[in-house]
């Protein structure tokens, strides 16, 4: 894609370095095999452990816990390359880093932290967030899942749904009602009562591993308890966390599809021309590609926000739904300009375009995300 707004000159060279060993990682390892595994609905698990030593797993944690303290912006780089490749491996990427990593380093004990986080961060254990409930998804504070205080435990009841790489996590963080208020805890899957059921029919997403979660009696110790983690506001942050790499992740899908586009006007010959020189092929490309580069400007500000002061909930929001709003328009558009062959397995948009339906939903939805900053603007609450 060209850089006509040398967006270049923005990044370091280390910046540069680790886009590149990203964008490396997943034209070697992934793009080659992609389609297979999405049509056999498998997660590469396999892939887990090359991106722990590429330093992939524990993107932004403190050096003492095995991770490369990396900036907000490398990490935005790196969920980008790896949703070029496929939204499903990013999914795995983002739970990981933002939604298990991340809790426990901001609300967990040191004992927690020192034993889980390097752990995490080197692929050795694999975790998940449960939050979502079958009848609760947009208003998680609804949530039936209980927790009782015992003496020397507590004893988790209830059910989670829609759990990215639930069936293969060693660790659960699973949010609960603990008299009342929402509450984190670390639920390791062995635990008896734990089960996990892998959601098979899905027709997006199909390389990524989404997962019921059944607590039956699980009993847990009490030191396993998040303990800075109280009330709603502790799930959000980490939403928080991960709806900026999903902003990120978006723009690497939408250039995957505008590459394949731009590809394919250049050679594909209707009316003895290349499709590309017909004034309706370059209004769609000049379409996409306007909003592209707004959307990756807009991220970008938004990670030099997120080291300073100035950074809150509501940019994330902003760039959350405007980018995985654009990628998706962006792979409709591209999956028409290919014609019968966009929807062919051989070029990577249909792939995309169903995987973005998932984006567009997950991590708040876009609706939810409008009402956010419907908020933001007007200062009235219309949930
Ligand atoms: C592939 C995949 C992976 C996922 N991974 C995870 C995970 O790892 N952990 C986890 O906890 N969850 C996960 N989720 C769940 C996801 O976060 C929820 O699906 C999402 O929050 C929406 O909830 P819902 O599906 O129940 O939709 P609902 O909340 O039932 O919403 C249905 C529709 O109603 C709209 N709506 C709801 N409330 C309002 C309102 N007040 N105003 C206007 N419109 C409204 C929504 O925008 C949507 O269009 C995953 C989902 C998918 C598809």
């Amino acid at each position: 894609m060209k850089d006509l707004l040398h967006f270049d000159e923005l990044l370091s060279d280390d910046e540069k370095l680790i886009r590149q060993t990203a964008s490396d990682f997943i034209r070697d390892e992934l793009e080659p095999y992609i389609e297979i595994w999405f049509a056999n609905g498998e997660f590469p698990q396999h892939l887990v452990k090359k991106m722990a030593e590429l330093g992939f797993l524990g993107i932004s944690l403190p050096e003492e816990f095995g991770g490369s303290a990396a900036s907000p912006l490398m990490y935005g780089l790196i969920m980008e390359q790896l949703e070029y490749g496929d939204s499903g491996i990013r999914s795995f990427a983002s739970v990981q880093n933002s939604l298990v990593n991340y809790p426990i380093w901001k609300y967990g004990s040191d004992k927690q932290k020192k034993y889980w986080l390097p752990r995490l961060a080197a692929g050795e254990v694999i975790g998940c967030f449960g939050l979502t409930e079958a009848d609760f998804g947009s208003n998680p504070a609804g949530m039936r899942t209980r927790a009782q205080e015992y003496a020397n435990h507590y004893i988790l009841n209830g059910s989670k749904m829609w759990i990215t790489n639930g069936s293969i996590a060693d660790i659960a963080i699973v949010w609960a009602k603990l008299d009342g208020e929402l509450r984190a805890f670390l639920v390791p899957t062995d635990t008896p009562g734990f089960s996990a059921r892998e959601i098979k029919d899905k027709w997006s997403l199909r390389a990524s591993v989404t997962s019921e979660l059944v607590f039956e009696g699980c009993q847990i110790p009490k030191e396993n308890i998040l303990a800075l983690a109280k009330g709603l506001k502790a799930p959000l942050s980490c939403l928080t966390q991960a709806r900026f790499g999903i902003a990120w992740g978006a723009l690497g899908a939408a250039k995957a599809c505008l590459n394949a586009a731009l590809n394919y006007a250049a050679t594909r010959i209707q009316f003895d021309k290349p499709i590309g020189a017909f004034q309706l092929s370059q209004e769609k490309l000049v379409e996409i590609y306007s909003r592209l580069i707004q959307g990756e400007l807009a991220a970008w500000r938004v990670a030099k926000l997120k080291e300073g002061a100035l950074f809150d909930h509501n940019q994330v929001s902003f760039i959350k739904r405007n980018n995985v709003e654009l990628a998706r328009e962006t792979a409709k558009s591209a999956r028409s300009i290919l014609g019968a062959n966009g929807i062919s397995a051989e070029y990577p948009i249909m792939r995309h375009l169903m995987n973005l339906e998932s984006v567009y939903t997950y991590e708040g939805t876009h609706e939810i995300h409008t009402l956010i900053l419907g908020k933001y603007l007007t200062g009235e609450s219309a949930f």
